[in-house]
């Protein structure tokens, strides 16, 4: 597809969707903004996380109509919003949101009696497909009286989202989301809205991208049609310097180069999904992260242009597990690391960061759910027994101060105040070198948060 005039894709959060103010927002954010031409969509907030508890293996049905109400009453709020301001008509609006959750209890009916992953990604997907037919109707609303309007389409994303069958975490078919999309979109005359996360395998079932994927949805979709910008619209205004909610004077940055960005999405920033950056970054697409509650008090640009000199982050991640592997045979021979990381890969153990010494290897996993216990499981354990001793550590956090450390360009390092700001503080490992984007430090988890304080405010006053 040749690249039509200026075309930038929004995608709107679910927080940024949660009721009917929230929506009617985010709806003039678009109209304001001619060159947005695709809209893609999350479920509004708290609908997905309904949606996962009523594909839960034990779900009763009692359970399953409770939870089905409240996502269904969600949905009714938003679109009475709708009537309280205008006179559309009720069942017609009303009665497509019924008919979703008559499917909707279908379909949980039929999982309670078959579990199968296919049809959870089924169920998943109605938080993204009730969000999109409201939001359609809100824009139609908001630009009936408009003269020179666009001309709105509501779009099925699964019609260009085409996926592998990995329900839960499918993989995007970049070629086929790039053939799709030009057969199917006339830009820039229509302005589609859509929905993000969810895709659709080569037979023709629904499939989900991850929790967090609609990110990643809208990056596929700008990337396809050759967009120039993303914007990705959620409740604070850009990324911030920290977390806010225990670094109190934490800030929005202003600018982030593409690696920054990598980093920071990988080691802790919650408002992108790490893989979001992927399709920007190879399209060279500039990507705009803001606030749809104050969408002119600015955010963050990302590009992928390279950045000054300095720290832009410091992030936070915590429940890591130390592994350290020790052996006097590893003294002077050759082999010891490839042997290591044979059994890792056997058991398909993805290892985060690395250091070595004369005689032992530290070795930091990530633990999603909080226990360090089992992250290594026991036959692991005794293949590298074998020929190493093994601890294992838990309760530690990663400490990543992110930027674009470059000490050639630098009159007072920023590696030096870092280093004064560590002042007593315990560090277990230190990780710096391979990417010039990123120093780590590993430190007790009772401490981490003090640690990343006093780092901010050390390096921004
Ligand atoms: N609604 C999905 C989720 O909550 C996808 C998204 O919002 O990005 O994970
Ligand atoms: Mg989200």
């Amino acid at each position: 597809m040749s690249k039509v005039s200026s075309v930038t894709v929004a995608k709107f959060g679910g927080t940024s969707l949660k009721n009917y103010q929230s929506m009617v927002r985010c709806a003039n954010i678009v109209i304001e903004e001619p060159s947005i031409k695709v809209v893609v969509l999350s479920a509004s907030a708290g609908v997905t996380n309904l949606l996962v508890e009523l594909t839960a293996k034990d779900v009763s049905d009692a359970i399953a109509s409770t939870l089905i109400d409240n996502i269904k009453n969600i949905q009714l709020d938003i679109s009475a919003g709708l009537f309280e301001q205008k006179q559309i008509e009720q069942n017609r609006v009303n009665g497509y949101v019924l008919n979703l959750v008559h499917e909707l209890e279908y379909a949980s009916q039929m999982l309670r009696e078959q579990f199968s992953l296919k049809l959870v990604d089924e169920i998943l997907s109605f938080g993204e497909r009730f969000s999109s037919y409201l939001f359609t109707e809100i824009m139609t609303e908001l630009l009936s009286n408009v003269d020179d309007k666009p001309q709105l389409v509501r779009f099925d994303a699964r019609r260009i989202i085409k996926t592998d069958s990995r329900f839960g975490h499918a993989r995007p078919d970049l070629t086929a989301i790039k053939q799709q999309s030009q057969l199917s979109l006339n830009l820039p005359e229509c302005l589609y809205i859509t929905q993000g996360f969810v895709g659709e395998d080569s037979f023709g079932n629904t499939t989900t991208l991850g929790r967090g994927g609609s990110d990643f949805s809208a990056a596929l979709i700008a990337e396809a049609i050759n967009a120039d910008k993303l914007q990705i619209w959620t409740d604070v205004a850009g990324i911030y310097s920290s977390d806010p909610r225990f670094v109190t004077t934490a800030k929005p940055i202003k600018a982030l180069s593409f690696n920054e960005a990598a980093e920071l999405a990988t080691f802790g920033a919650k408002v992108l999904h790490p893989a979001t950056l992927l399709p920007a970054i190879r399209s060279q697409i500039d990507v705009f992260v803001g606030s749809s509650l104050e969408p002119s008090a600015g955010g963050t640009h990302l590009t992928t242009k390279p950045s000054t000199s300095g720290v832009r982050a410091i992030a936070l991640r915590e429940n890591q597990t130390l592994v350290t592997l020790s052996s006097p045979n590893m003294l002077l021979a050759s082999g010891f690391l490839a042997r290591v990381f044979a059994i890792l890969a056997k058991y398909e153990l993805s290892v985060d960061l690395i250091t070595t010494s004369e005689i032992s290897v530290a070795l930091t996993f990530d633990n999603i759910n909080g226990v360090s216990e089992g992250i290594l499981p026991q036959e692991c354990i005794t293949e590298l027994e074998d020929f190493c001793a093994v601890s294992i550590e838990g309760e530690l956090s990663l400490v990543a101060v992110i930027g674009n450390h470059n000490p050639d360009h630098e009159t007072i390092s920023s590696t030096e105040l870092l280093f004064k700001s560590l002042g007593d503080y315990q560090i277990r490992m230190i990780c710096h070198g391979a990417s010039r984007h990123n120093v780590c430090f590993l430190v007790k988890q009772s401490i981490a948060k003090n640690v990343v304080t006093n780092i901010h405010d050390q390096i921004f006053g």
